[in-house]
């Protein structure tokens, strides 16, 4: 970081249900890409746009969280959404943090291509976009272009593009392969994927999965 700069904190939100290599390698492509210290992977309680898919309880997405970070020394995990009753608003986390941090850091919020382009459909978009910055990720499937082209338009100076590996590489796949008896190793770290088989996690089928 040069001197003088504000430290800059990332904020990596999510379901982590479960946590894999895609949220780990973008998370760690917008910490060298900004200089991000620490990335706080943020796991949320009720996401609002998931309501009608049942959530594995926040304890396993928690510890979840916790087994896949520990081994960066620059990520950390937040239980400020878990510890909130309710549905978890990306706006009302970054409310939390930035009076946590104070006006002396610059928060930025990361997410992948698809929850970027949601952000248009968000009702605070402006009030968000006054508390942090944006880190969209490239993310196999997605189109970050022409949606990302109008909002990077309208609040140039907030909303930024990193560029990651591509993986495509989703938790809905992965609980669709362990519903289906299909391996899932490489796609998540191994103390994860131990931590699913040992707490027999998605193997029953989710109502809104049967497809
Ligand atoms: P689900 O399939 O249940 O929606 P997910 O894999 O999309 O799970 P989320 O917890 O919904 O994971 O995503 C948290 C954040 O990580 C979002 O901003 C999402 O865009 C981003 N993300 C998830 N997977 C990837 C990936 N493979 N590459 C880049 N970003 C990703
Ligand atoms: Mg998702």
């Amino acid at each position: 970081m040069t001197e003088g700069a504000l430290r800059r904190i990332g904020i990596m939100g999510g379901t982590f249900d479960p946590i894999h290599y895609g949220h780990l390698v973008a998370a760690e492509a917008a910490r060298a890409a900004f200089d991000l210290e620490p990335v706080l992977f943020v796991p949320n309680r009720l996401p609002p746009h998931k309501k009608d898919y049942p959530v594995s309880d926040a304890k396993h997405r928690y510890l979840m969280t916790v087994l896949a970070t520990i081994t960066n020394p620059h990520f950390e995990v937040s239980r400020v959404e878990l510890d909130r009753e309710g549905y978890s608003y990306t706006i009302d986390t970054l409310r939390l943090l930035r009076a946590k941090f104070g006006p002396t850091v610059d928060l930025y919020f990361i997410s992948g291509a698809d929850a970027i382009l949601d952000l248009l459909s968000w009702k605070d978009v402006d009030d968000l976009l006054g508390l942090c910055y944006f880190i969209a990720a490239t993310r196999p499937g997605y189109k970050l272009s022409v949606e990302l082209g109008h909002l990077q338009r309208k609040h140039a100076s907030r909303v930024f593009t990193v560029e990651v590996p591509a993986l495509a590489i989703s938790s809905t796949d992965i609980r669709r392969r362990v519903r289906e008896g299909k391996p899932i190793k490489y796609l998540l770290p191994e103390s994860v994927e131990n931590y699913i088989y040992k707490h027999g996690l998605y193997y029953s089928k989710a109502p809104a999965e049967d497809k």
